[in-house]
């Protein structure tokens, strides 16, 4: 999959409050990548203050979302990462969300660092039960979020294909389980919305 980066609108990755640089650049890597969209991570910003549920000490995804739509349109999709817990008021938690067809998505790494059944990666449980390829495997987490969500807010629906990116998963070991590519159907509608 090629671009020309001159006449290919952008895609922004935005930091949102304290995050590592790594994880910027993992998700601006695989958004260039996998959906051959030129990205830039830009400068961070602070989370908007109404998203915190302080009762729950969670974010609100939806004010994240209406916050990053502001002056979009100049660009392709907007992409904020954060380390803090996402979540809708109807949902303990979300890896990530984003508005179909909207052009922002906002994904969280908060959650991505647990096992499967539980135990942190990077714990001597963790790496005893010889599954540990963090932070490798956190990453490779990231980034399947970033590009289901991404994907979402260039227009994409689920898919019913159980290895396709685009695949309604719960939990991290459905996440485990799918690859890092969409399937030919998806791949296709990413083409032609491009
Ligand atoms: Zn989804
Ligand atoms: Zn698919």
């Amino acid at each position: 999959m090629s671009v020309d980066p001159d006449t290919s609108p952008l895609a922004e990755v935005v930091p949102l409050g304290r995050v590592p640089p790594v994880a910027c650049a993992v998700v601006a890597a695989n958004l260039q990548a996998v959906l051959g969209l030129p990205t830039q991570v830009v400068a961070a910003r602070q989370m908007p203050p109404r998203a915190h549920l302080r009762a729950r000490d969670q974010y609100d995804a939806a004010p994240i979302l209406s916050a990053l739509r502001s002056e979009v349109e100049s660009i392709r999709v907007r992409v904020g990462v954060t380390a803090l817990d996402l979540c809708l008021p109807i949902l303990t938690f979300v890896y990530g969300e984003a508005l179909v067809g909207g052009r922002v998505a906002v994904i969280s790494s908060a959650r991505l660092a647990a096992w499967p059944h539980g135990t942190a990666v990077g714990t001597a449980a963790g790496t005893a039960a010889g599954t540990a390829e963090e932070p490798g495997l956190l990453y490779e987490r990231l980034a399947k979020v970033a590009l289901h969500e991404t994907a979402h807010a260039l227009g994409l629906t689920h898919c019913q294909d159980h290895g396709c990116l685009m695949a309604f998963s719960v939990g991290l070991e459905k996440l485990d389980s799918i690859h890092l590519v969409f399937c030919p159907a998806c791949e296709h509608k990413l083409v032609v919305g491009r």
